[in-house]
């Protein structure tokens, strides 16, 4: 029996992608053997990877004259590969910080250059974004990083800040595949693969082939995105798995309305689960309405003392994962794109029965 997991990541996916992947396994189109025991630069796996790609750019609107690579290390490697690749030693590099993420990259970028937040919601709980107009960067600094979801509180952006001509770089690993996004608005966008895009051990970097060529010479050869890039991020054996897997929820993606299908699925889902907490009069969603997350839904009971029992019981129920992050307790629903709308129906059925309970 399969439950509707919550997980913030490595999180759901899609049934048919693991039905697809299950049938494939032992088999891989006829070649008598498992994708993963294929060669990463035999003709089968090459085509397989392109083709992943070539969906990636057809679902996200992808320009031609943006990199997508194929990279390990994860999102937090970027926050150390983004800086050996865009910025020169000792550098300023602008930071809008809105959560935990954006605050470990911004530790992370100090060991290479020199962050400079110009806009911080921390003294405020990170539970809003900076408003569009209160934040000036430094024309001097090498690009400006942010983080349009932020998983852990459950923060996103609901514009896309103006880097005044600074190259803009976003952390998109909890909300890309979300919705539609306007990639030509941004010079660098990655994303861990394990939130909307498949399993662990793969990330995505989409770069503005403009940014190529910087590299500091003592960036890891894995990392440099100007080495991936001239081949076709194979400098080194990729996560072949993972990137399969991309592609196979890509085609998911694309046999369900695309981005704009998953926009339509995704604001039901948070719309339903918000207004049942907004109306409860027992949750409560500390976040500021416009800056809200689609993807991460933290909440919160009255009586935190109860919290474990409310884990507990739901996850008997067949809803796992609800815990909220360690540093922030409470409950956290994650709702990706493969979390379908009856998942969260299930939940809001569970929350009203548990505060009947207990209220
Ligand atoms: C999960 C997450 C990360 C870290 O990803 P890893 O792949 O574990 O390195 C970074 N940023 C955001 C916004 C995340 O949600």
């Amino acid at each position: 029996m399969r439950v509707y997991n919550f997980s913030a990541g490595p999180a759901m996916l899609p049934l048919e992608v693991l039905e697809r992947a299950k049938d494939e396994l032992l088999d891989w189109g006829g070649t008598g053997m498992s994708v993963m025991e294929h060669s990463h630069r035999g003709k089968a796996f090459v085509e397989c990877a392109a083709g992943a790609e070539a969906s990636l750019r057809e679902v996200m609107g992808i320009p031609d004259n943006y990199k997508c690579l194929f990279l390990q290390g994860g999102a937090y490697g970027e926050f150390a590969a983004i800086p050996l690749n865009l910025s020169a030693a000792g550098q300023t590099i602008d930071f809008i910080n809105t959560g935990d993420w954006s605050t470990k990259a911004i530790a992370e970028a100090k060991k290479y250059a020199t962050p400079n937040v110009i806009a911080s919601e921390k003294d405020n709980g990170f539970v809003d974004v900076p408003a569009p107009d209160s934040f000036e960067v430094n024309p001097e600094s090498a690009y400006l990083h942010y983080t349009p979801n932020e998983t852990i509180r459950g923060v996103e952006f609901d514009y896309i800040p103006d880097s005044k001509g600074l190259p803009l770089i976003a952390d998109f690993s909890s909300t890309i595949l979300s919705r539609p996004v306007e990639v030509d608005k941004f010079d660098l966008i990655f994303a861990g693969a394990q939130k909307n895009m498949g399993p662990s051990g793969l990330v995505t970097v989409i770069v503005n082939e403009e940014l190529l060529g910087k590299a500091r010479p003592e960036c890891p050869s894995v990392w440099d995105f100007t080495q991936q890039a001239a081949n076709d991020s194979m400098l080194n054996t990729p996560p072949t798995f993972a990137w399969y897997l991309l592609g196979l929820v890509l085609d998911w993606i694309k046999a369900n309305g695309g981005l704009e299908g998953m926009a339509a699925r995704n604001k039901a889902k948070a719309d339903a689960l918000y207004d049942y907490i907004d109306g409860s009069g027992y949750y409560t969603n500390p976040v500021a309405k416009h800056a809200r997350s689609w993807m991460n839904v933290p909440f919160l009971q009255a009586n935190a003392s109860l919290d474990k029992q409310f884990v507990t019981e739901a996850t008997a129920a067949g809803l796992t994962n609800l815990a909220g992050h360690r540093s922030v307790g409470g409950m956290r629903a994650s709702i990706y794109n493969a979390v379908p709308l009856e998942g969260v129906q299930a939940l809001i059925d569970f929350m009203k029965e548990f505060a009947q309970k207990n209220g």
